[in-house]
C-alpha cells in the first residue's frame, strides 16, 4: 500500500510517500519559519498564501523522490485539524482533489495523533500499548495508547501548552521565532537552580497540566529585573524555566506509566526536540526499567510522514473520510476505540 500524505496545519508545507505503515519513501518539508520570523510568530494569512504556492511543488517532489508515479498512490492521508483554518484548508483541498482525480480513498488525520505516530517511524519495533507524552506547540497531553486505534486520554493542559510558554518567553527575551530551540541552547549553558519558578498541579493522580502560571512568573521575573536595571542572565532564566517544565512533564509521565503498568513511554511533538527534556526522560526511564522512545528530530516537528503513518493505521480500522471532509481548527485529542 502506497500512502501519499499531506500536512499544512501551521507553518510547514509537507508531503510524504509511505510504503505500508512504516517505510518512508520521501518526506518533503518546506518550512515558512524565515517568512514569519520578522513578525515574531506565525501570521495566519501569510501562512495560507505560502501553503497555496508550495503545496503542489511539494507533492510533486515527494512523488519524485519516492521514485513512483502519482498513479501508483493507493490512498491519500491529510491533516484536517487542529491548526490554522486557512492553512489546513489548503492541504485538505489539495488532498481531496488528488483523491478524487486518482479515484483513491481519502483519510482525514488528527495532527496530534500524527505526532504520536512519528514514533513508529523512528522505532520500527515499537507496538502498543505504551504511554505517550505529547508536547507540541499548541498542546500538552498524556495519552495511553492501548492499540493502533485505541487511545485513552489521561489528561491535558487547562491553559497554555508547554511549547507556547517556550515561544512566549523567548519572544520577551528578544529571541527570534520559534523560541523553543533558542531556549534549549541557552539552557544548556545556564544554571537550572538559579531561579525557583513554580510547578503547577503536581499532586499525585492529577494528569492535567497548566503552564500559564509558570509563563507569568517568568515574565514577571524578567520585567522586575529590567525595572531594577539588571542585565538579564538569559542562560539562567532559560535553564530555570526549562527545569520547571521538565520536572512537571517527567513527574506526570512516569506517574501515568506506573498507574497503567505500561513498560514503554514515548515522547511526541515539537518540544520532543528539547535536549534537556529528552535527557531527563531517558535517565528516569533507565532508572525505572522503562523503555523510552522519541522521534528523530526531523519527525518531532510538523511533517507529512507522521501523518502518513497515522493515516495508514487508521485505514486498517476503516477510518476513511468522504470528499466532504472539512478543516477542523479546534480538533482535540480524545478517547478513541475502533
Ligand atoms: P501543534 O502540533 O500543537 O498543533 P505545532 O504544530 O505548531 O503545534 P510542533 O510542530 O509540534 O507545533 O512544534 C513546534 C513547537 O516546538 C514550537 O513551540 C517550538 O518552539 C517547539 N520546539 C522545537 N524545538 C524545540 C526545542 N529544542 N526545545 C523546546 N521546544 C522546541
Ligand atoms: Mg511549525
Ligand atoms: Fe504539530
Amino acid at each position: 500500500i502506497l500512502t501519499l500524505a499531506v500536512e499544512s496545519s501551521c507553518d510547514e508545507t509537507s508531503a510524504a510517500v509511505l510504503k505500508g505503515g512504516r517505510t518512508v519513501l520521501s518526506n518533503i518539508i518546506s518550512t515558512q519559519i524565515p517568512v514569519h520570523q520578522k513578525f515574531g510568530g506565525v501570521v495566519p494569512e501569510i501562512a495560507s498564501r505560502k501553503h497555496i504556492v508550495n503545496i503542489l511543488p511539494v507533492v510533486d517532489e515527494a512523488v519524485r523522490q519516492a521514485g513512483i508515479r502519482l498513479q501508483d498512490i493507493d490512498q491519500v492521508a491529510v491533516t484536517y485539524g487542529p491548526g490554522l483554518v486557512g492553512a489546513l484548508l489548503v492541504g485538505v483541498s489539495a488532498a481531496k482533489a488528488l483523491a478524487f482525480s486518482l479515484d483513491v480513498p481519502l483519510i482525514g488525520v488528527n495532527h496530534l495523533e500524527g505526532h504520536i505516530f512519528a514514533n513508529f517511524l523512528s522505532a520500527p519495533d515499537l507496538e502498543p500499548p505504551f504511554m505517550a507524552l505529547v508536547v507540541s506547540g499548541g498542546h500538552t497531553a498524556l495519552v495511553d495508547v492501548r492499540g493502533y486505534n485505541h487511545f485513552h486520554m489521561m489528561g491535558q493542559t487547562r491553559d497554555d501548552a508547554a511549547g507556547e510558554a517556550f515561544d512566549k518567553i523567548a519572544r520577551v527575551m528578544g529571541l527570534p521565532y520559534p523560541g523553543g530551540p533558542r531556549i534549549d541552547a541557552l539552557a544548556a549553558r545556564g544554571n537550572a537552580m538559579a531561579i525557583d519558578f513554580p510547578q503547577a498541579l503536581t499532586e499525585k493522580g492529577n494528569y492535567e497540566f497548566s503552564f500559564s502560571g509558570l509563563k507569568s512568573a517568568v515574565l514577571n521575573y524578567i520585567n522586575s529585573e529590567k525595572m531594577k536595571g539588571h542585565a538579564l542572565n538569559q542562560p539562567d532564566i532559560a535553564a530555570s524555566f526549562q527545569r520547571s517544565v521538565i520536572e512537571v512533564l517527567v513527574g506526570k509521565a512516569f506517574q501515568a506509566v506506573q498507574e497503567t503498568g505500561r513498560s514503554t513511554l514515548v515522547l511526541a511533538g515539537g518540544v520532543a526536540a528539547n535536549s534537556g527534556l529528552e535527557q531527563r526522560l531517558r535517565e528516569a526511564a533507565e532508572k525505572r526499567g522503562v523503555r523510552f522512545c522519541y522521534p528523530d528530530r526531523i519527525l518531532c516537528t510538523d511533517n507529512a510522514a507522521m501523518i502518513g503513518c497515522r493515516g495508514f493505521y487508521q485505514s486498517l480500522a476503516g477510518g476513511f473520510s468522504d470528499l466532504y471532509l472539512n478543516a477542523v481548527p479546534g480538533l482535540s485529542l480524545t478517547d478513541r476505540n475502533e
